[in-house]
C-alpha cells in the first residue's frame, strides 16, 4: 500500500529495529516508546482494522498472538505485558495498517 509507513518498513524501504520476522508478521521497536519495552507486531498484509478480518487474517493474528507469547521472555516482557490494538482515528490509530502494540518491561498503570 502506497504511503503506508508500516508497508515501507516491511518492504525494507524505511529502517526499523526488528526483533522478529517470519513470512506473515514482523515485530519491531516503536519509534516513540510509551513503556520501557514498546514493540509493534504487524501482519505483512495491509489492512486497517479488525472489521476487515477474514479467515486467513484471523489465522495470522492467532499465530501472531502465540508468537508474542512464546517470544515474551526473550524480549524483556517476562513479568507481564499489555497488548493494545487501536481501531480508528477516534481511538488514536495513526497508522492505517493493523498492528498490535506490545508494552511492558516495567509495571504498567491502567488509567
Ligand atoms: P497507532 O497510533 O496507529 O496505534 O500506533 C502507531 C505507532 O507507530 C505509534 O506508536 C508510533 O510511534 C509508531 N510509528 C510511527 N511511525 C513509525 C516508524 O517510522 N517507525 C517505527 N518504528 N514506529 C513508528
Ligand atoms: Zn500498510
Amino acid at each position: 500500500m502506497e504511503n503506508c509507513v508500516f508497508c515501507k518498513i516491511i518492504a525494507g524501504e524505511i529502517p526499523s529495529a526488528k526483533v522478529y520476522e517470519d513470512g506473515e508478521i514482523v515485530i519491531f521497536k516503536d519509534i516513540n516508546p510509551l513503556a520501557k519495552v514498546h514493540l509493534l507486531c504487524v501482519p505483512k498484509e495491509h489492512y486497517k482494522t479488525v472489521a476487515e478480518l477474514n479467515a486467513a487474517r484471523e489465522a495470522v493474528l492467532g499465530r501472531a498472538l502465540k508468537t508474542i507469547g512464546t517470544l515474551a521472555p526473550t524480549l524483556g516482557l517476562g513479568d507481564g505485558f499489555r497488548l493494545v490494538v487501536n481501531q480508528g482515528e477516534t481511538a488514536g490509530q495513526t497508522v492505517p495498517h493493523l498492528h498490535i502494540h506490545i508494552l511492558g518491561g516495567e509495571p504498567l498503570k491502567w488509567e
